[in-house]
């Protein structure tokens, strides 16, 4: 009898880990709550209605359907405490408990973690109230960062370039609760992912994202229009850079904090002159880096995350194709302010091929056909044997691909090509 996996999330990131997951010949079943319709269209993958969110709900379905091993894909639920409860419950989970991903959940908590352990990060002040946040303000050269402090789906950061927008956003965070006030960091961003297990680090492979809705990057930030792996500006040196001056001390300050860690820990870098440095922490896989992630990744990931859900050695490294991969992410009219739903999607049956794989995010089941049912909707991921050929392979499919108001990104990947 093989093992039974429950993959919490509806993403295109959880399509991706489960379809991963369910490759592995140790793996019957994979369960994905909610999942979508394009896991609900793979082999060994079934959706189950249950709420991923309720701690309570996943123990008792974990047992019903007697899981050997939970991944946890998004932030909502490690934040819930979903790994907490898993674990008192004797259920191997793979994902950080309530303390652990308040990284994530609070920006002020992650960079006072940052500062405790000496991890590069941009110079910040926390405030609670418009008079103080407001003096401090009109002190700080322009352009400044203003964010706040909480989960907002990357929507809570603002990068301020005159005094007047970063004034808005400091009124406006400071109704939702405190906010953060951060000096500009130049460079190019990355995105670097590893597990960790208490002290044990096992970096993935390098990636990036594209966070604006335009080309050119120009346009709101959205949670991410395209991702590709490897990331050329995250070469072995940087690599080695930053598992040395942030993963591993990272691991060892949750360590010394006392905080127990199972889980991917993602490091949003910018890498600037003087070497890396970390705008922000996420207690999860990043959506859409996850999607060329798991197109590259040539290990059994079921083995892997089962080993460090029982705390186990991990392996010394993960094995990767060593191809490019690129996700270009189709997003609903509107995203991310409003995206319009329930649009019929066109194309999605004859559109994969050997080397392109359409993930599922916003999407949804109406009488037989898919529709619309998100911001992003769909994340096209392919590979080739250079960057380039992988972006030429997702554009052919994202072609033919269509529906109404559908947008996307026509330059995902240049930072990486203008390197290569
Ligand atoms: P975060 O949610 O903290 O990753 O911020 C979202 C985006 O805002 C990042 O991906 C960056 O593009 C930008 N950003 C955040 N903090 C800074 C900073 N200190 N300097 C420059 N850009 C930043």
């Amino acid at each position: 009898m093989g093992a039974k996996v429950l993959v919490l999330g509806g993403g295109g990131r959880e399509h991706a880990i489960a379809w991963k997951l369910a490759q592995s010949e140790q793996v019957e079943t994979v369960y994905c709550a909610p999942g979508n319709p394009g896991t609900a269209g793979e082999e060994k993958l079934f959706n189950l209605k249950l709420n991923p969110n309720n701690p309570q709900a996943v123990v008792a379905e974990a047992h019903v359907l007697d899981i050997q091993l939970v991944v946890i894909g998004p932030e909502a639920p490690l934040v819930a405490g979903v790994g907490d409860a898993l674990r008192r419950a004797g259920i191997p989970v793979f994902g950080p408990d309530q303390a652990g991903a308040m990284l994530e959940g609070s920006k002020a908590h992650a960079k006072a973690f940052m500062m405790r352990h000496g991890l590069p990060t941009a110079r910040y002040e926390r405030f609670t109230d418009t008079t103080h946040a407001l003096e401090y303000l009109h002190g700080h050269p322009l352009p400044v960062v203003v964010k706040a402090d909480g989960l907002a789906a990357g929507k809570g950061v603002v990068v301020a370039s005159t005094m007047q927008e970063a004034e808005t956003a400091v009124r406006q965070f400071l109704q939702w609760g405190p906010i953060i006030i951060e000096e500009f960091l130049e460079g190019e961003e990355a995105s670097f992912i590893a597990i960790i297990v208490d002290g044990q680090v096992l970096p993935l492979a390098g990636s990036q994202d594209h966070k604006r809705l335009l080309d050119d990057d120009q346009g709101p930030n959205t949670g991410g229009m395209g991702a590709y792996s490897p990331a050329p500006v995250l070469d072995t040196a940087m690599s080695e850079q930053v598992l040395r001056e942030i993963m591993r001390p990272a691991a060892q300050g949750l360590m010394a904090d006392g905080t127990p860690y199972c889980g991917f820990l993602y490091a949003g870098l910018m890498i600037g002159r003087d070497g890396p440095k970390l705008l922000e922490f996420n207690c999860r896989l990043g959506d859409p880096e996850t999607q060329p992630l798991m197109m590259r990744l040539r290990s059994d990931l079921y083995t892997v995350l089962l080993l460090a859900a029982l705390g186990e050695r991990l392996p010394p490294e993960l094995e990767w194709d060593e191809r490019s991969a690129l996700c270009v992410v189709m997003a609903a009219e509107g995203y991310p302010e409003h995206p319009r739903t329930g649009d019929a999607i066109a194309g999605l049956g004859t559109a994969e091929t050997d080397t392109v794989k359409v993930f599922h995010a916003g999407t949804k089941s109406v009488d037989g056909h898919v529709a619309t049912a998100g911001g992003r909707v769909l994340g096209v991921t392919a590979l080739g044997d250079s960057l380039a050929i992988a972006q030429h392979h997702a554009y052919s499919v994202v072609a033919k691909i269509h529906w109404s108001g559908v947008q996307f990104r026509r330059d995902i990947g240049h930072l990486g090509l203008r390197r290569d």
